[in-house]
C-alpha cells in the first residue's frame, strides 16, 4: 500500500517571478523534491491537469489570473480536490489570509520564505493528503463494488411483526433461512448492544418524519462475531400515502471499517511503540487545555529525552534501538497506571496520563491529575527510576537514563505549542545539568520543588527526633467567660527549617501521607497532657484535636484511638474533641457515619470545623452524631459591621441551636466581635482576643490566672 516516498514529491510552483523559481529549485531539489515551474495561472492549471503534482505553491500577486483564482480553478479540477495548495504572499494581512482559505488553499506562507521550515511542512502536508487519498480510493472502490454486489434487502409491514429478508441478509447475519424466521422483535438481538439505542432512534426518526436515513452500526452474528453493516432505511406508503411499513438495504462494510481504522492508526500512532504520535499528542494536549480552562485546573507536560540513545543505536543497531523504545514505552505506560508512586506517599494512579512518542528518543507525558505542580517532580523522579532499571535485550544488559523537562499549565503557557516548546526547553536545561536530571521550565518551580523535597526529608524524622509541639488555644464560655477548654494546634520545631506553623507543613504532610503519623502523635500527646492536667485539677477542661481526612481512610483508625485511650488510662474520654471539617464528613458519608458513631460510643466528642466554608447544609449533617460546630474565622472577621456576615452567623446559630449543637466562634480578635458573640446565642469563644495558641506550661498559667479572676 505504501509507495516509495520519492514518487510522492512532485511540487508545482506557480509564480510570475523568475527568481522565485530559482530559489525554490535550489532548496526543494536539495531536499529531494522534483520541481515543475509555471509562470502564470493558465500555464499552472494546464500543467496540473497533465502532471497531477503532489503539492502546489501559488503566488498570490500575479498579472492576469491572480493566485486566488488559480487556486479555486485547480480545486474545481477532478484531481485537484485534495491536493495540498499553499498560497505564497508578500504580506500577512488578515484579508489575504481569509481570501486564501476561501479560495480553497490548504495553508499559506509569507515571503521571504523560510525554506528549512517550509520543507518540513511540505513533507507533513503530502503525507496527510496521501492518507486522505487512500481513504477516498477505498471509498470509491467500495461504491463501485456496491453496485455490483448484491445488497441485502428487507421489508417490514407494521400490520404484523414478521419481516421479509432477501437471501443476502441471511448471509450477512450468518443465519439459516430454514431455521430462522425474521421478525421485528427477534432482529433486535442481532444488533450490537452498544448500538441498539442508536439504531432505534434512527428507525423512530424514519417513522416520525418520513425521511430516509443511512446508518452504520455493529451487529452480532450467530457465531458471536462482531461485524459492521451499513443500512439505508425508508418508509413504505400505501396509495393514500399512509405509512404501512419500512424497507431497507443492508450491506456488510466490515472490511472498509477495518481499513479506515488502519489508516487512522497510521496517522495517529507511532509504529514502533504503538503510542500516540506527535499529531495525536497535540490533539490530546488541546483537549486537556480546554478541560483545564473550563475546570480551572492545572496540568503538566513532561518532555522526556533518553540519555545516550544514539550510543545504543550505534553499538547494537537499530533493531535493538527499536526494542529499547518499546520497552521504555511499556515501562511508562505500566508505571503510570500502577501505583508504584505509592512508595512516595503519593498513593495515586495516573489513569488519565497520556504518553506519546514524538519521534526519535523523545517521549511526552501529559499529567492531567495533578493536585499541585510540584507533584510533577515526584512523577518525573519516578519515571527516571523506571527507565534507569537495566534492560535485557538479545542477551545484553543495556543501561539508559533520561532527562525530563516539565512545563505547567497555565503558568508556563496557555496553548499547546507554547507548553510543548517550554517543556522541551526545560528538558534542554536538564540535559545541560548532566544525565538523569529533570527541570521545570520556570526556575521558581525548581526552587519550590527542591525546598519541598528538603522539607520532606526532614519531615520523616520529625517524630523520632521529637520535633513536633502542640500549642493550646483557650476556649471560653461566651456568657460567663469561664475557661472550658482548648484547641491543640500543631507546630514543628525543626532544627534545620525553624519553628513552623501548620500552614507551612500540614499540606505537604497530607500529600506524602505523613499526616497519618502526625495526627496519631497529636492524639497521643493530647491524652498524655490531659493525664498530667488531671492531676493538677484541670481534668475537666476539654482539648480539641484537628483530624485530617486521610486519617479516616485508615482501617486502623478507630482501634488506634482506642489503643491510645487505654494506653493512657483515660477515665474521662469526654475531655477529647475531634475537629473534622465538613468537607471530610461529606466526602464519604456512609463510612464517616460508621466511624463517627464508633467514636461517639467511646465517649469522644465531635465537632465540625471551619463550618460555612464547605457546601453542606446543616440539615444534612443532622444524621451524624455531632456535638458542636465551629463557625469559621472568615465570618467572624468583619463582624459586627458586615451585615451579610452578621446575618450568616445568626442563621448558623439558629440552625445549630435547633439541632442541639453547641457553637464556637473562631478568630475573635476585638471587643466588638466579642460583644456581638456574647449577645448572640453562640456558646463559646476562641481567638486572639483571649489568647494566641500557647505552649502547655503557659496554658497552665492562663488557667491559674483565670481562677483568681
Ligand atoms: P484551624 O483548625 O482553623 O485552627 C485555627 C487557626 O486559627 C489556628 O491557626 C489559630 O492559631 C488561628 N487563630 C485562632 N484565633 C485567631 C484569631 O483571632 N485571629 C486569627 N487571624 N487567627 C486565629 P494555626 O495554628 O496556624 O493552624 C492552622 C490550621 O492548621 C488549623 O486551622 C488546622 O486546620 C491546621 N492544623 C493545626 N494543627 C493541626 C493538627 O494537629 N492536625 C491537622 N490535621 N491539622 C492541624
Ligand atoms: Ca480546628
Ligand atoms: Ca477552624
Amino acid at each position: 500500500m505504501s509507495q516509495p516516498d520519492n514518487s510522492l514529491r512532485l511540487v508545482l510552483v506557480i509564480d510570475d517571478d523568475q527568481t522565485a523559481h530559482l530559489w525554490a529549485k535550489r532548496h526543494l531539489s536539495a531536499a529531494g523534491f522534483t520541481l515543475i515551474s509555471a509562470l502564470n495561472g493558465y500555464e499552472g492549471i494546464e500543467i496540473f491537469k497533465k502532471k497531477s503534482p503532489d503539492i502546489v505553491l501559488v503566488d498570490i500577486d500575479m498579472p492576469g489570473m491572480d493566485g486566488f483564482t488559480t487556486c479555486s480553478r485547480i480545486r474545481e479540477l477532478p484531481t485537484g480536490k485534495n491536493t495540498p495548495l499553499l498560497m505564497v504572499t508578500g504580506t500577512e494581512d488578515a484579508e489575504r489570509v481569509a481570501l486564501s482559505y476561501l479560495a480553497g488553499a490548504t495553508d499559506f506562507v509569507v515571503k521571504p520564505v523560510n525554506w528549512k521550515v517550509l520543507i518540513h511542512r511540505l513533507h507533513y502536508m503530502i503525507k496527510a493528503s496521501s492518507l486522505l487519498k487512500q481513504l477516498e480510493k477505498s471509498e470509491t472502490r467500495l461504491s463501485k463494488a456496491q453496485q455490483m454486489a448484491k445488497l441485502g434487502h428487507w421489508e417490514w409491514y407494521f400490520a404484523d411483526d414478521k419481516m421479509y429478508w432477501s437471501d443476502e441478509v441471511f448471509t450477512i447475519f450468518q443465519l439459516n433461512k430454514e431455521s430462522f424466521v425474521p421478525s421485528y422483535t427477534n432482529c433486535h438481538v442481532l444488533i450490537h448492544a452498544e448500538d441498539s439505542t442508536y439504531v432505534k432512534e434512527n428507525v423512530d426518526n424514519v417513522i416520525k418524519n418520513k425521511v430516509t436515513v443511512t446508518i452504520e452500526h455493529r451487529i452480532k452474528t450467530k457465531q458471536g462475531q462482531q461485524r459492521f453493516v451499513g443500512q439505508q432505511i425508508e418508509v413504505i406508503e400505501n396509495h393514500s400515502h399512509e405509512l404501512i411499513g419500512l424497507t431497507g438495504t443492508i450491506q456488510d462494510i466490515t472490511e472498509r471499517k477495518d481499513h479506515e481504522n488502519k489508516i487512522k492508526r497510521l496517522a495517529y500512532y507511532d509504529e514502533v511503540t504503538e503510542l500516540p504520535n506527535r499529531t495525536f499528542f497535540l490533539e490530546l494536549l488541546s483537549s486537556s487545555l480546554k478541560l483545564a480552562k473550563r475546570n480551572n485546573r492545572g496540568f503538566a507536560v513532561l518532555f522526556l529525552d533518553l540519555d545516550d540513545f544514539k550510543g545504543v543505536n550505534d553499538s547494537y543497531g537499530h533493531h535493538v534501538g527499536d526494542l529499547l523504545l518499546k520497552e521504555i514505552s511499556r515501562r511508562l505506560v505500566e508505571g503510570l497506571r500502577s501505583s508504584d508512586i505509592a512508595s512516595r506517599g503519593l498513593d495515586k494512579q495516573y489513569h488519565d496520563a497520556e504518553i506519546a512518542r514524538l519521534g526519535g528518543d523523545e517521549f511526552t507525558i501529559l499529567l492531567n491529575e495533578l493536585t499541585y505542580p510540584e507533584e510533577a517532580a515526584i512523577v518525573a523522579e519516578q519515571i527516571q527510576k523506571w527507565i534507569g532499571e537495566p534492560v535485557f535485550l538479545e542477551n545484553q544488559q543495556i543501561y539508559t537514563g533520561s532527562s525530563i523537562g516539565i512545563a505547567i499549565f497555565p503558568q508556563d503557557g496557555e496553548d499547546s505549542e507554547t507548553l510543548l516548546r517550554n517543556a522541551d526547553i526545560a528538558m534542554y536545561h536538564a540535559k545541560k545539568m548532566g544525565k538523569g536530571h529533570y527541570q521545570f521550565f520556570h526556575d521558581s518551580m525548581n526552587i519550590k520543588a527542591q525546598k519541598r523535597r528538603k522539607m520532606e526529608n526532614y519531615m520523616y524524622q520529625a517524630i523520632t527526633n521529637n520535633e513536633l509541639r502542640l500549642h493550646y488555644q483557650p476556649i471560653v464560655n461566651a456568657k460567663s467567660g469561664q475557661l472550658i477548654g482548648s484547641e491543640a494546634l500543631m507546630r514543628w520545631d525543626s532544627p534545620q527549617l525553624g519553628f513552623l506553623p501548620p500552614d507551612d507543613f500540614i499540606s505537604l504532610a497530607e500529600d506524602n501521607g505523613l499526616i497519618i503519623k502526625f495526627g496519631e502523635w497529636a492524639i497521643r500527646e493530647v491524652c498524655r497532657q490531659h493525664k498530667l492536667w488531671q492531676q493538677q485539677g484541670m481534668g475537666h477542661l476539654t482539648i480539641a484535636v484537628n483530624l485530617s481526612g486521610l486519617q479516616f481512610n485508615q482501617a486502623t483508625f478507630v482501634p488506634m484511638v482506642k489503643g491510645i485511650l487505654a494506653e493512657n488510662n483515660i477515665d474521662y474520654p469526654e475531655f477529647l474533641i475531634f475537629e473534622i471539617t465538613e468537607t471530610v464528613i461529606m466526602a464519604n458519608t456512609e463510612k464517616m457515619f460508621n466511624i463517627l458513631w464508633q467514636l461517639k460510643n467511646m465517649g469522644i466528642k465531635l465537632s465540625v470545623d471551619d463550618f460555612g466554608t464547605g457546601y453542606s447544609s446543616l440539615s444534612y449533617l443532622k444524621s451524624f452524631p455531632l456535638d458542636s460546630l465551629k463557625i469559621d474565622r472568615s465570618f467572624v472577621k468583619d463582624l459586627p459591621n458586615n451585615e451579610d456576615d452578621a446575618a450568616i452567623v445568626n442563621a448558623i446559630l439558629a440552625v445549630a441551636h435547633s439541632l442541639n449543637l453547641s457553637t464556637v466562634a473562631e478568630g475573635v480578635e476585638t471587643y466588638q466581635q466579642r460583644d456581638f458573640i456574647e449577645n448572640s446565642t453562640c456558646s463559646s469563644i476562641q481567638g486572639y482576643f483571649l489568647s494566641k495558641p500557647i505552649p502547655a506550661d503557659e496554658f497552665e498559667q492562663y488557667w491559674k490566672s483565670k481562677l483568681t479572676d
